[in-house]
């Protein structure tokens, strides 16, 4: 693409410009330096697939004629983005079972979206330690791993740093550049949407909407932006940078892991992919490694909502199991949840237009915290009840230490393996004096007891076992950690989804580094913590 060329080249002057008045000489030649691309959400068999299919043409390429490797990985549970990313990026086993869990001790939710709480598990969990991003930039990311230069990374969102600040500055052309041609593309986006809705005016629209929106700001914006941003830290010679491609996992989301959609997304993904690897051969001088990797897979999914006719696990949890008055809902996040569910509904009575009416539901469903609300949280009478994805956790908020099952069956006698034994439900995990317990289809199975009910025939039960471990001696796992991956009606999400990832399931937990074949990486790769070191040695080549 010449004309990035040309804008990029005109950055070029300006940079030396800014790094001459604010910046100072720039970085000593010598050194390997370090570029992590990370594709959200995809699993080793999607990607084998779509490069077999010629859904990732450039990838494919890498492996088959550029000297690249695919080194197989396994990510631990839960398989979610931030406890990927604390491991990969601090070396430290995260305190994070999911994207979304209740802290006991400090009485309060961690949700990764929301502002303020990524920073918070950032520099608890991670204090002291050197993150393998120092110096650096990252993009997209949950975490900062110690770059001074963030973009819609959720610990930076609301709290940019000031050489941030001055870098960000210093991208200006760029991002100008980013918006004429985010602009031209959004328009062509939208007039396309329009012919098909003139074309076509009795589909069922709100599916084109909601991928429209997706696609508008994901795919065009985002992916643009990190591109040529990314790229002009190539050309600025930037130690470490860790962008993370999110088109691919929205998709699967909204799609199905394996839809044409997210495909597609993963199609748009290696371009950029090509765009930054041309950049990379423009600037031998400065010696950067490149990796690709990815933080987790997804598997296939069902939402519960649909299994149970519009009734969600927290309701389905307090209903029949923990019988408690329904009224007394008592978390003021939810009564301003209410208050705002209130005004939607106000909107609606007022029977909005088609067009905007669409537009808030599609808001409320997907997107509740653009409204201020959080959602799948519910705590009656001391018991939180916080639906993640394909995971559920449940609290009992009596005592701050996580309750053991001989502690939950003095309350409430069978209660796992009732809910183990009812629809939509996988597996219910709980400790015990005797270590984790998994309940399967009503019956409980110790981790040596994996391979005789829920995971019969797994060849990675090695892997199973040591996530489950983990999970469980985390403190902020739920007393309950209720899965809907692998219920009898199949792996159901208990958000609305089609695509769901925490769980164990074996696109979950496989996904692959793929790196110069020159380099050797740690094998078998059995938890993302093993890449720290890796990662962390480009770091003290700077010393
Ligand atoms: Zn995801």
């Amino acid at each position: 693409m010449p004309l990035d060329d040309l804008v990029l080249g005109v950055q070029r002057v300006f940079d030396r410009l800014v790094r001459r008045l604010r910046l100072g000489p720039p970085p000593a030649p010598g050194r390997r330096r370090l570029l992590i691309v990370q594709i959200d959400g995809l699993s080793r068999a999607v990607l084998e697939e779509a490069m077999a299919r010629g859904r990732a043409p450039f990838l494919a390429r890498l492996l088959r004629h550029r000297g690249y490797h695919m080194a197989p990985m396994s990510v631990g549970l839960p398989t979610s983005t931030p406890a990927f990313q604390l491991a990969a990026m601090y070396g430290v086993r995260p305190d994070i079972p999911g994207f979304h869990y209740h802290d006991k001790r400090r009485k309060t939710d961690v949700y990764f979206p929301r502002g303020g709480d990524a920073a918070h598990v950032e520099s608890t969990q991670a204090a002291g330690r050197r993150g393998i991003v120092t110096g650096g930039g990252t993009y997209g990311c949950v975490f900062t791993g110690g770059a001074a230069s963030n973009l819609l990374t959720f610990a930076m969102i609301k709290r940019p740093t000031g050489a941030g600040l001055i870098r960000t500055a210093s991208k200006l052309v760029v991002i100008g550049w980013v918006l004429v041609k985010g602009s031209v593309a959004s328009t062509v986006e939208v007039v396309r949407a329009l012919l098909r809705m003139v074309a076509d005016p009795l589909s069922p629209a709100s599916g084109s909407w909601k991928w429209l929106a997706i696609k508008l700001a994901i795919s065009v914006w985002l992916r643009e932006l990190f591109t040529l941003a990314v790229a002009h830290d190539l050309y600025a010679g930037v130690p470490t940078i860790y962008v993370n491609y999110l088109d691919y996992d929205v998709a699967g989301h909204a799609w199905g892991p394996r839809h044409r959609r997210a495909l597609q997304a993963l199609r748009r993904v290696d371009a950029s992919i090509h765009r930054l690897w041309r950049v990379l051969r423009r600037v031998p001088e400065h010696g950067y490694d490149l990796y690709v990797l990815s933080d987790h897979g997804q598997a296939a999914s069902l939402p519960y909502l649909r299994l149970t006719g519009g009734r969600r696990i927290e309701q389905s949890l307090f209903e029949d199991f923990f019988a408690a008055d329904t009224a007394a809902v008592t978390d003021a996040r939810e009564r301003e949840g209410r208050r705002l569910v209130s005004v939607l509904e106000a909107l609606r009575a007022q029977r909005a237009p088609g067009f905007f009416q669409r537009f808030v539901n599609y808001l409320e469903q997907d997107f509740p915290w653009v409204l201020g609300g959080m959602r799948g949280a519910r705590e009656h009478d001391g018991i939180r009840v916080i639906a993640a994805g394909p995971n559920a956790f449940v609290y009992f908020l009596e005592m701050p230490e996580a309750l053991a099952l001989e502690q939950i069956e003095e309350r409430h006698p069978g209660l796992a393996k009732r809910i183990s034994a009812s629809p939509g439900i996988g597996i219910v995990l709980v400790r015990s004096a005797s270590g984790p317990l998994c309940f399967w289809r009503g019956a409980p199975y110790g981790l040596d007891a994996l391979a005789a009910g829920p995971f019969a025939g797994r060849a990675d039960l090695e892997r199973i076992v040591e996530g489950i471990r983990d999970l469980m001696s985390m403190r902020s796992a739920g007393d309950l950690v209720i899965y809907g991956i692998d219920a009898r009606e199949g792996n159901v999400s208990f958000v609305a989804e089609v695509g769901a990832h925490a769980g164990p399931s074996a696109d979950e937990l496989h996904t692959f580094l793929i790196h110069p074949s020159r380099v050797t990486v740690p094998a078998p790769i059995t938890h993302p913590i093993q890449l720290y070191p890796h990662f962390a040695s480009y770091q003290s080549d700077a010393a």
